[in-house]
């Protein structure tokens, strides 16, 4: 065995052929229903300046303090791995005036984004999400679009055992009653220092701490629910009742918070139970105040991430065969130097009308080339030595029965093409 001089970093890795094929399947397949549903396309750079995150995902998130790939340029500046979507997206509307055309604005987007977290299974430094977000709009029926759209997607890829938890965090007529009874209530806990400083800056985070000893010593905090204002109540209903309408089944779990710091009104989370503790297949909610936050407009708005690495974790939980993995559908073995040329523009041909096909290179020897078809996948070999040539024809045999037959070079490409 040798061992390589270099290998993938820290918390990061490859995708090779199948998982490859099958992780361009599963980012394709998150993104179809939002094409279906008509939204846009857009792409920003993997790097952002840093201030544009340490606004707009909240200066007390995990991945503010923790988990941002932060350097300064030689130019001087300082920029930030996007460990996220939403704040670039938002950044990128602002400055593109999207928000001064017809709204709403409804745009996806799919990429690589950054974390310097603690690898382990699910949890890496450089991952994959898929993206939607709602601009300009504060109607529930986005919020339930949204969540309809994850699930159909989920759904679509086989997976069965997506749950999504729902919340509201209420806006601002419900979330300063709702922060101080927290507040009174945590203050008399037995809390660490860091703890403890939370519960001073942003005590809602302190709900989302996974530590066992605190979950436990929250059983009796004071949940938002019982918080939300007339609107904000009647607001989440609509959410509710829309899911419900769609045939989507959701838990109410109010004490789902999430980590980032700009969320109001609805919460959810999407979460597999094949996953062990990275169990959050992805996520999202509304986030009024973004807007206002990175020096735009009132730009009401509401998005999710979707986590492709997870996604495809879970369909191997589930069993899934991986998708997207095909191969070709025709393969040609030439014998000899003539019909190694005339082989590479049958399958240049083939490949032009639309089959997918390789040929075997090198010249290869009959036996070789033949194993090399069966790994290619193809339903068909073609098989052609200098005689054939000769007498006009190729030898198209069938991988599965065995089965050959002599078919004229004039309609070959016809032929396939029926045949696959
Ligand atoms: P977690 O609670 O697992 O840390 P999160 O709340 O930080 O997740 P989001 O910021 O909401 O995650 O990102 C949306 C989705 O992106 C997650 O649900 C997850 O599927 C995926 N994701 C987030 N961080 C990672 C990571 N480090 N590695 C792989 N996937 C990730
Ligand atoms: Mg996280």
């Amino acid at each position: 065995m040798n061992t390589p001089e270099f290998r993938a970093p820290r918390g990061t890795f490859d995708l090779v052929p199948p998982r490859g094929e099958a992780m361009l399947a599963v980012r394709d397949a998150l993104a179809a229903p939002l094409r279906t549903a008509g939204y846009g396309y857009v792409e920003t750079p993997s790097f952002e300046e840093t201030t544009l995150f340490a606004r707009g995902v909240g200066e007390s998130t995990d991945i503010v303090t923790k988990e941002m790939y932060s350097f300064t340029t030689r130019g001087g500046d300082d920029v930030t791995l996007r460990p996220e979507g939403t704040a670039p997206v938002l950044r990128a509307v602002l400055e593109n005036g999207l928000h001064r055309g017809a709204l709403p604005v409804k745009l996806w987007y799919s990429g690589s984004y950054y974390r310097y977290e603690r690898p382990q299974k699910g949890r890496y430094r450089h991952f994959s999400q898929v993206g939607a977000e709602i601009l300009g709009t504060e109607d529930p029926a986005s919020d339930a679009e949204l969540i309809v759209l994850a699930v159909d997607a989920y759904r679509a890829l086989g997976l069965t055992g997506v749950r999504v938890l729902l919340n509201s965090l209420g806006s601002h007529e419900s979330r300063p009653a709702y922060r101080a009874a927290l507040q009174e209530f945590l203050r008399r806990l037995d809390l660490d220092d860091e703890t403890a400083r939370r519960v001073e800056i942003n005590p809602l985070r302190v709900l989302d701490d996974k530590r066992p000893e605190i979950q436990k010593a929250l059983t009796d905090a004071p949940v938002i629910t019982d918080f939300l204002s007339p609107s904000d109540r009647a607001h989440h209903a609509t959410v509710r009742s829309l899911l419900t309408a769609a045939g989507v089944a959701f838990e109410d779990d109010p004490r789902l918070v999430r980590g980032l710091d700009y969320y109001t009104r609805t919460l959810f989370e999407f979460v597999h139970d094949g996953l062990g503790s990275q169990s959050a297949v992805g996520g999202g909610g509304r986030y009024d105040g973004l807007s206002e936050l990175l020096g735009g407009p009132a730009l009401p708005g509401v998005g999710w991430a979707l986590g492709a690495d997870r996604t495809l974790l879970a369909m191997e939980a589930e069993g899934l065969p991986l998708p997207g993995a095909t191969g070709v559908q025709v393969f040609a073995v030439p014998l000899g130097e003539e019909a190694a040329a005339w082989a590479f523009s049958l399958v240049t041909s083939l490949r032009r009308e639309g089959v997918t096909a390789d040929f075997a290179t090198g010249g290869r020897g009959l036996k070789g080339a033949m194993k090399a078809a069966d790994r290619s996948g193809a339903k068909y070999a073609v098989v052609v030595g200098e005689r054939d040539l000769a007498e006009g024809v190729a030898q198209v045999k069938d991988l599965a029965t065995g089965e050959q037959q002599a078919v004229s070079v004039n309609g070959l490409v016809t032929h396939l093409k029926r045949l696959v």
